[in-house]
């Protein structure tokens, strides 16, 4: 008896891992995030019980809930995937599902996924790191969590490199602000890649200046830096 805490990639099915759609396509039971695609859900047998835990942003299922499902899944059955978007421990709180699991005295596993930090911009033509242009990239969360210190927006201005924002929609107005306080350039390109492998995937270039006014949905990766001009 094991629980997989499976990465599902950025959407497109294609880049499951191989070990992921084995897992799934012998699964008892799938427990599963709003992120995950349907394509993907294709690879789970008829048979298996699929438990859609999808999280509606400000109303989010508690976490403590989805990790007693585990718990009293992994009891039972032989193989339970706990499939997340991207990678299960890129903001995907796989860390304190493990953490729950060890507790209870369940096995698990991770299998890790192709993170949207990284395959989005790279489906938009954007590298995160190119040489001579951005030898760092930063990946972070522009959701303020209660009780969290916030990034410290100046330090990672400052510090350079290429930013990606994951959860950032909402707040790109004052991450802009700040990043620009910190002494990134008004004209800095910026792109948001917004369903990036997916068949409904957009690509918005702006400046960090004009952050604040583009029309742009959640889910989305922002990417910040030289390289977002690049689009190869
Ligand atoms: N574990 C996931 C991230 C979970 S946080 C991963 O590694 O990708 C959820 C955020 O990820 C979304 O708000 C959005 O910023 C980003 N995201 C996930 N899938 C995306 C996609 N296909 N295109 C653009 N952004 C995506």
């Amino acid at each position: 008896m094991t629980v997989y805490l499976v990465g599902a990639g950025p959407g497109d099915p294609e880049l499951l891992t191989l070990r992921g759609a084995r897992l799934l396509s012998s699964a008892d039971v799938v427990v599963y995030d709003r992120l995950v695609s349907s394509e993907v859900l294709g690879f789970v047998p008829d048979s298996a019980i699929r438990i859609d835990v999808g999280k509606v942003p400000g109303q989010p299922q508690k976490q403590e809930e989805i990790n007693q499902l585990l718990i009293e899944y992994g009891r039972v059955h032989p193989t339970v995937v706990r499939l997340k978007g991207g990678d299960p421990f890129v903001f995907g709180r796989g860390g304190e599902e493990v953490l729950a699991l060890v507790d209870a005295g369940i096995p698990y596993e991770v299998v890790p996924g192709i993170t949207s930090a990284i395959a989005a911009p790279a489906v938009a033509g954007i590298p995160v790191t190119h040489r001579g242009i951005a030898t760092s990239f930063t990946v972070v969360t522009g959701h303020r969590m209660a009780g969290q210190d916030d990034v410290d927006w100046h330090a990672l201005g400052r510090a350079g490199g290429t930013i990606v924002i994951l959860m950032g929609v909402s707040r790109r107005a004052e991450i802009a602000e700040q990043l620009m306080a910190s002494g990134r350039p008004f004209d800095e390109p910026v792109a948001i890649v917004h369903r990036g492998t997916q068949p409904e995937q957009s690509v918005t270039p702006t400046t960090l200046e004009k952050l604040a006014s583009v029309e742009i949905e959640p889910p989305s990766v922002i990417v910040i830096g030289p390289v977002a001009n690049l689009t190869l």
